[in-house]
């Protein structure tokens, strides 16, 4: 049989039978992966509470014709404050299930995994919210679907000042172009000075990261309804936080 070993950050769990899980795990070295862990949901077993989401983790697999299994698994970073501050849950479970949904299966994004094992500690310890946007904001510019935040996407000309956005174009819309394009919303200053700051964020930097409520609520509606649109469907950790967290 043969067997493989991966370093880890477990995207998403789903139990099946009486003690088994599908554990989606978003690989260093093949990008994302789907395996069974059977009976690791039995507290003798030696795979309990080493695959919950969130953990990072080296673990072995065997690879099978349909699906892998994980035989061994370590933890190499726990975050404990996630599970235990539901706003710090929820908020790291969007920005896990925007990664999980867009991306394929074994192909390796070795900037997505970084990304995720960089933002943990932070989305532990500091605002979720802000870490979770700015997380989801740089996964979406790495991996080439964001949108142009910076250039009219009928013109080129560079925004400046309030401007339009259209989620349809893939962007900002300049005032002058704003009749001939479809379906725009605002797209004020305030906002995309956010999401500059975002994108530009450097997880280990301390440095604190300022933005009001609105500025901040005005970025995370934008941006859930931005990528529904690109998914064509809604974010379950999304309906979580409205009804629970905001
Ligand atoms: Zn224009």
């Amino acid at each position: 049989m043969e067997t493989f070993k991966v370093e880890a950050v477990v995207l998403k769990t789903d139990d099946f039978g009486d003690s088994n899980r599908v554990v989606t795990l978003f690989t260093k070295e093949y990008g994302k992966i789907e395996a069974n862990a059977y009976g690791c949901r039995r507290a003798r077993s030696p795979l309990s509470g080493t695959l919950q989401m969130f953990n990072h983790i080296s673990a072995q697999l065997t690879r099978g014709a349909q699906v892998d299994t994980i035989r061994e698994a370590d933890i190499l970073h726990f975050y404990d404050e996630l599970t235990k501050d539901l706003t710090r849950l929820a908020y790291a479970s969007f920005f896990f299930e925007i990664v999980n949904r867009m991306t394929f299966p074994r192909q390796s994004e070795l900037e997505t995994f970084s990304l995720l094992t960089n933002s943990l500690p932070v989305l532990s310890k500091r605002n979720p919210k802000v870490a979770a946007l700015i997380g989801a904001c740089q996964f979406m510019e790495t991996s080439g679907v964001q949108l142009n935040f910076d250039r009219c996407v009928h013109c080129g000309v560079e925004i400046d000042g309030d401007a339009a956005i259209s989620l349809l174009d893939g962007g900002a819309v300049c005032m002058n172009c704003v009749d001939a394009v479809q379906n725009v919303r605002p797209y004020p200053e305030a906002l995309r000075k956010t999401f500059d700051t975002m994108l530009g964020f450097n997880w280990r930097d301390d440095t604190k990261l300022t933005f009001n409520t609105r500025q901040l609520n005005a970025a995370e509606n934008f941006f859930v309804d931005y990528v529904q649109s690109v998914l064509g469907s809604n974010l379950k950790s999304v309906q979580f936080i409205r009804e629970f967290i905001n």
